[in-house]
């Protein structure tokens, strides 16, 4: 794998897009990751809280860390001060404790929304009902050290082009009408983070702005 070479090209593919480049590098070693911080990628991203804290400790400090996997509230308090946007917020406890540990760092926070769009049985991510029940929500908007800037989702991961299309459609006419609804004038709220190595390019003719790409960037799988 030339990583630096992927990254090129894959920035020159999604910067005429203007879609943003998430490189995922959850499990790569830091020699793979400063590979592609010399091609010029910024924006990582990591699964898991561990690996994501021992990773920023170690590399350059103008890197962009993104969280993209499910986070627990206990583990907030490892990341509060550096975190980038958190991409899989499913619960208002969880923005709750990343608001109390973003005020201890005197910082604003941006996190994404996680919906449910897979037909696959996964535990995490919101369904229409209780995103809208969060977004109305009165403690919400109390919360002044997080800002929600966004939804993510992951389709399912099938062959089958149809499906994974009609997912990605279903979560951009979502983010469209939660736009309307709840972030009118909220310029920030700007970010549908859809599409992995697999769908990115399905994802982004239905309006993804960011894509998350590990094995396309740095092997595997
Ligand atoms: C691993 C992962 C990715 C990247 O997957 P690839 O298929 O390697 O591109 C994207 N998003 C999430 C949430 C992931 O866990």
């Amino acid at each position: 794998m030339n990583i630096a070479k992927n990254i090129q090209v894959a920035q020159e593919e999604l910067s005429h897009l203007g879609v943003k480049l998430i490189a995922v590098s959850k499990t790569k070693p830091q020699d793979a990751i400063l590979e592609a911080y010399g091609a010029g990628q910024r924006a990582f991203g990591e699964n898991i809280v561990q690996e994501l804290v021992q990773k920023q400790e170690a590399l350059p400090k103008d890197i962009e860390w993104h969280l993209i996997g499910h986070l627990q509230s206990n583990k907030v308090k490892y990341i509060a001060s550096f975190v980038s946007l958190i991409h899989a917020v499913d619960s208002l406890k969880l923005l709750k404790e990343i608001d109390k540990q973003a005020g201890k760092h005197k910082r604003v926070i941006d996190c994404l929304l996680q919906v449910y769009i897979a037909e696959e049985d996964t535990k995490f991510g919101l369904d229409h009902a209780e995103l809208i029940e969060l977004l109305r929500s009165d403690e919400l908007a109390g919360l002044k050290n997080i800002r929600i800037t966004g939804l993510m989702g992951i389709a399912t991961n099938t062959p089958n082009e149809k499906v994974v299309k009609a997912e990605f459609y279903e979560l951009k006419t979502l983010f469209d009408g939660i736009k309307q609804s709840f972030f009118r004038n909220a310029s920030y709220f700007d970010t549908l983070s859809m599409g992995m190595s697999a769908d990115y390019k399905i994802a982004i003719e239905q309006g993804s702005t960011m894509v998350r790409l590990g094995s396309t960037l740095f092997g595997g799988r």
